[in-house]
């Protein structure tokens, strides 16, 4: 497994920089999963022994700024990119004085992880032994502290770091988080790690709302998420995590939302559009209002009157609930459905410069690749302008790695 070549030399470099400073540092969690299992790491999280202070020293000459006030980082910024830089933190332990007043949490649940601590220590407060493995770039060299990262990785297996019932009391999320290696990657879960989840399901209503909407902000750009959430179903996690879509499953809908879904997928995996949240958003919703707003079935569409804009609010936020979606998020989804009979029946005129064109376009090759099949379809649609397309994928992306800062999503226990 040669991965060296595969990383982007300005990896190599922060992790150089901060080695020669004297620090241990290492690309950790899903890029060293991702990069063994050959695919592309979505981005790098590189963990060190230099603290946020030092870590800026570092790279004095650079921009950096601390994000957080509990669990602290270092968000170094390279070329309109943002890298995130940890500081090993260790296992913490379940901190009573830290309970949500009100709340029966589980015993074990844990509301704070926040101290420094070993490279081996920061390895073993990780969820499952795939993501526990550490690479350094510079000398080649993975570290495995559990002894069954690489192991796991090679068999297809999702195994929990320590006693897996008490690490899903902890924190509920890892639950999502271990089905979700499920569907993304194919993976079986080993075999205690698998009666823990179905023991454990209930602890997830104790995971906190914003904890899961971020989650599922995730799943919504995964462009394996039609496989993930296949897992959920057979796992018994739908039913908790996206109720509606559990009572859908099987209705020819809910069929035409995944097949959607994939179709979506395979043209981000092919880079032949981006991973839209709001995209996505629009086709979880689209076969449910067909069903309710238009003609009985996939495929059907409606006339939009600006009157159903607010049935079509009501119903994207059932379809997603009880994830608390971003208005701008929401509008947008909205806005792309709602150009779907004009793209249908390429009535253009005014469309092409319309700020939710990009996106219904997309939706609409998309829906004619499933189901309606016509020809020269994409060909009649002008391609979005260039310059404003790479301009929104830009701001785009910039506000996602942005909302890092929001430390209750970054915090994972
Ligand atoms: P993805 O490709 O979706 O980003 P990831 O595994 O990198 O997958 P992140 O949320 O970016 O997921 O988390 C980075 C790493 O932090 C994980 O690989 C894992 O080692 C650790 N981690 C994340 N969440 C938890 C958690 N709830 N409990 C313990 N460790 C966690
Ligand atoms: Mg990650």
């Amino acid at each position: 497994m040669q991965i060296k070549e595969k990383i982007l030399p300005y990896i190599t470099d922060i992790i150089a920089q901060l080695q020669q400073a004297g620090f241990d540092a290492y690309i950790v969690g899903g890029a060293v999963r991702d990069l063994l299992l050959d695919r592309i790491p979505k981005d790098y999280d590189i963990s060190t022994s230099a603290t946020p202070e030092q870590i800026r020293k570092v790279f004095r000459d650079r921009r950096t700024i601390i994000i957080g006030k509990r669990f602290r980082l270092v968000h170094l910024f390279h070329h309109g990119d943002i890298v995130e830089i940890s500081t090993f933190r260790k296992c913490p332990q379940p901190q009573q004085e830290l309970r949500r007043p009100g709340k029966e949490a589980p015993e074990n649940m844990i509301f704070q992880d926040n101290e420094f601590g070993t490279a081996r220590e920061d390895a073993w407060r990780r969820d499952f032994t795939v993501n526990a493995l550490f690479y350094d770039p510079v000398n080649a060299r993975i570290l495995d502290y559990t002894g069954m990262g690489l192991h796991d990785i090679q068999n297809n297996c999702v195994r929990s770091i320590g006693n897996p019932a008490l690490r899903f009391e902890e924190d509920p999320v890892r639950i999502l988080r271990a089905l979700k290696l499920v569907g993304q990657y194919g993976f079986k879960l080993e075999e205690e790690t698998g009666k823990a989840v179905a023991d454990c399901m209930d602890f997830i209503d104790h995971a906190s709302g914003s904890r899961l909407t971020l989650e599922l902000e995730k799943i919504l750009k995964n462009p394996y998420g039609h496989r993930i959430l296949r897992a959920f179903h057979e796992y018994k996690f739908l039913k908790k995590f996206l109720p509606f879509i559990e009572q859908q499953w099987d209705t020819p809908a809910c069929n035409y939302m995944l097949a959607l879904l994939e179709e979506r997928n395979r043209r981000v995996r092919c880079r032949l559009y981006r991973d839209s949240i709001s995209l996505a958003m629009s086709i979880f919703t689209l076969p449910f209002a067909e069903k309710i707003i238009g003609a009985n079935e996939p495929g059907g569409l409606w006339h939009f009157l600006p009157d159903i804009h607010e049935e079509l609010w009501d119903l994207l936020h059932t379809v997603l609930a009880p994830a608390a979606l971003t208005r701008r998020a929401s509008s947008a989804a909205i806005r792309t459905l709602s150009l779907q009979e004009r793209l249908k029946n390429r009535n253009l005129k005014r469309l092409f410069s319309h700020p939710g064109y990009p996106h219904a376009r997309e939706l609409a090759i998309i829906q004619n690749n499933v189901l309606w099949h016509m020809d020269d379809f994409e060909d009649s649609l002008p391609s979005p302008a260039p310059a404003q397309e790479k301009h929104r994928v830009r701001r785009h992306e910039r506000s996602r790695k942005e909302a890092g800062k929001n430390i209750a999503e970054r915090v994972f226990v």
